[in-house]
């Protein structure tokens, strides 16, 4: 068999996974529904090749994240502090003007990467050996084997492939896998009906961002954080790069996903550029160009079920006996199956570590024999 094993999905956990296991020497693939590596992890460039701008995530806490702190530490990635000086402001729809806040900012220990999130999967990937990751390639059926699992990929164009491996690794969000893939036989009830019941994080959320040749909200002693009960962005912070420009200014809906649908791309951004307009003054209108990224929307991160968002953050992780099916030739990570930090960046890695800690290398040897 060409594979030891084949990694399911390449954002951070499917990359951090296959590193991992080639480390030891074991021959792995990572399959990739879209045309680029990172998953949720997604930034654009629309000025030049060396600053992407964050539509995914943004932010970690290496005070409090020892896997990403360590990765990072290791791909010699640089990392900078979320920009907090200066006040933030408070929109309540009862009083006129926005309120400044003093003090420190509740982001004070929450750090970027420099060049944006993605230079962690280009990283990643540049480790990989060649041909590793493969993408435009959607798993659409798991089959159980004797002595191995039969993956059944299909590309946008119709094309269908078949790889096989003793083992695989899953790191689509639980609930998009339970959703999205045939298995035969079927999963065990039990993993089908958590699965479907975890909801992928951030899924049902949008990022609004808009891009300057200052940055005017610097310069009036404002940090660029606002917390709003107004809208439509509840929440807006600076995201311009570590040095220079174009600058930026990133925000969260409030708005549910079906409003947002309802209202559309134009609309949406209408009313967030009036919204910076009144929080910073007249500099707002006068961007360089904006972009929306809708999640709810994407279907290689979200299902039907994740267009309302969790009531707060979910109690993420499987239980051990979750963890694997097939006697254990399946096992299942992504972000939402770690228990620690579920969700998170930090998270993609535990629960790729946890995975991977799963596959003896006994087994590998048997199957080169
Ligand atoms: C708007 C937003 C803001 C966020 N902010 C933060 C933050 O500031 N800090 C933080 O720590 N976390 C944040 N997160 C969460 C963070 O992005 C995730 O925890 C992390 O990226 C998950 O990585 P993953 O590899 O587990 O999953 P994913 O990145 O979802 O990777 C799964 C991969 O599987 C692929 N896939 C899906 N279906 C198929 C299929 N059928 N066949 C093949 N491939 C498939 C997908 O294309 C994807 O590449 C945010 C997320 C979003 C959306």
């Amino acid at each position: 068999m060409e594979y030891d094993c084949l990694i399911l999905g390449a954002g951070l956990s499917g990359l951090y996974a296959a590193l991992q296991l080639q480390q030891r020497g074991l021959r792995c693939a990572v399959l990739e529904a879209r045309e680029r590596p990172g998953g949720r992890i997604f930034g654009i460039s629309p000025y030049d090749d060396e600053t992407r701008f964050d539509l995914g995530p943004t932010w970690l806490w290496p005070e409090f994240q020892p896997l990403i702190a360590g990765l990072t530490r290791t791909l010699g990635i640089d990392l900078f502090a979320q920009q907090t000086g200066g006040a933030a402001l408070y929109e309540d729809p009862n009083q006129p003007a926005p309120l400044r806040i003093d003090g420190e900012s509740p982001n004070a220990h929450s750090y970027r990467i420099a060049g944006g999130t993605f230079r962690l999967i280009e990283a990643l990937a540049e480790r990989l050996a060649p041909d590793t990751i493969r993408t435009g390639r959607r798993i659409a059926e798991l089959h159980q084997r004797s002595d191995h699992i039969e993956v059944r990929t299909v590309a946008d164009d119709g094309r269908e492939e078949s790889f096989g491996a003793p083992h695989v690794v899953s790191t689509l969000p639980l609930r998009l896998l339970a959703d999205s893939v045939r298995f035969e036989p079927a999963l065990p009830a039990g993993h089908a009906e958590s699965f479907a019941a975890t909801p992928t994080w951030m899924a049902a959320h949008a990022k609004f961002i808009a891009f300057y040749d200052a940055p005017f909200w610097r310069e009036a002693r404002l940090s660029g954080e606002v917390f709003s009960r107004r809208g439509p962005l509840t929440e807006i912070y600076d995201a311009s790069p570590v040095r220079g420009g174009p600058y930026a200014l990133f925000g969260f809906f409030g708005l549910p996903a079906h409003a947002r649908r309802t209202l559309g791309r134009k609309e949406l951004a209408g009313r967030s550029l009036a919204q910076l307009q009144r929080l910073f003054g007249d500099a707002a209108l006068q961007t360089r160009g904006w972009e929306l990224k809708d999640w709810s929307e994407d279907p290689l991160t979200a299902t039907a079920a994740d267009a309302v968002p969790p009531a707060g953050h979910p109690a993420y992780g499987l239980p051990e006996a979750l963890r694997t099916a097939w006697d254990g030739r399946l096992l299942f990570a992504g972000s939402e199956a770690s228990a620690g930090h579920g969700g998170y960046l930090e998270g993609a890695l535990e629960a790729a570590a946890t995975a991977c800690a799963l596959i003896g290398p006994n087994n590998t040897d048997q199957n080169r024999k």
